[in-house]
């Protein structure tokens, strides 16, 4: 009788190693999440440190012929890990590179992908605006509270092919549609969307549980792209930031923004004061879990701007 008890217990240490084994492999594998067949994305919502790109979300789509990147991160040592984790799903060769927007946590990681021969697309004023831009970015990285060493290898990638309004890229059984939206994070956003599989990334015109970067942005239209997106064949959205997302958060930002511009526009009118403005604006603004610093610089930047 002792004797098999005995095993039992072996076999329960087995499988109780076994299972951290496991737990530990389930954990790795979710940084890279699964969203459909051949699409993956990071959609971290937790980890908005620098050290997690601020938090900003990639995805990859593999087709029969290779494989479309969807943003690059925040340096090449981000690409780098980021690599790492599509080679865990897939081999094939990665051809294209869409960057959704010009901003340093979507694309400084191009550089990587480049090295690999992936061709980088953008809408046309987004490669423009990443020209004007991403040397200065890159020269003064210590206000964004980056060290030279974090970026390391980083140099800027600009896209080599550009769009006006639509762009289709054919992986031979997947059809992936570039959108270029009306003004809104940017003057060039660029949403990716896969019609058959239902999937939109919609880089940061939808922050998801993030205080979103508002001081380049457009309101109104902003406001009426994501009325626009909301028409859309669409069941799961990665947003540029936060957890995977559906339509709901498509109304959930609408309000933030339209909230915010009013009240601040209103705060503004009569403080100059920015950490009044902010104090005042937290109280009515709904709560996120992440990127509130983020109130101060779209308060200094887009209402407190002297002509
Ligand atoms: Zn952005």
């Amino acid at each position: 009788m002792r004797k098999p008890l005995a095993i039992s217990g072996v076999l329960l240490v087995l499988v109780l190693a076994l299972s951290a084994l496991f737990d530990a492999a389930a954990f790795a594998a979710e940084r890279l999440t699964r969203i459909a067949e051949n699409v993956y994305a990071y959609v971290g919502t937790t980890n908005s440190s620098k050290d997690n790109s601020f938090g900003a979300n990639s995805g990859i789509i593999i087709g029969r012929d290779g494989i479309v990147v969807v943003d690059t991160l925040l340096s090449a040592k981000e690409a780098r890990r980021f690599l790492r984790d599509i080679r865990s799903v897939s081999d094939k060769p990665i051809r294209y590179v869409v960057n959704t927007h010009y901003h340093l946590d979507h694309v400084f990681g191009n550089c990587e992908f480049a090295r690999l021969g992936a061709v980088i697309i953008a809408q046309e004023n987004d490669r423009k605006a990443m020209e004007k831009s991403a040397e200065k970015t890159l020269a003064r990285i210590g206000e964004y509270g980056l060290s030279a060493e974090e970026m390391q290898g980083t140099t800027p990638a600009y896209p080599e092919l550009t769009y006006g309004d639509r762009m289709t890229i054919d992986l031979g059984d997947q059809r992936i549609e570039l959108i270029h939206a009306r003004p809104s994070h940017t003057d060039g956003d660029t949403l990716v969307y896969l019609p058959d599989k239902r999937i939109l990334f919609t880089g940061d015109i939808l922050f998801t549980g993030y205080h979103p970067f508002l001081g380049e942005g457009n309101i109104p239209e902003w406001a009426k792209e994501l009325e626009e997106i909301k028409l859309l064949d669409v069941e799961k959205i990665i947003p540029g930031h936060g957890p995977l997302s559906g339509k709901k958060d498509l109304e959930d930002m609408r309000a933030y923004i339209l909230l915010f511009d009013q009240k601040a526009k209103e705060l503004a009118s009569k403080s100059s004061d920015v950490q009044e403005i902010v104090t005042a604006i937290r109280q009515v603004l709904p709560p996120r879990p992440e990127g509130a610093w983020l109130i101060e610089p779209n308060i200094r930047t887009k209402y407190l701007k002297k002509p």
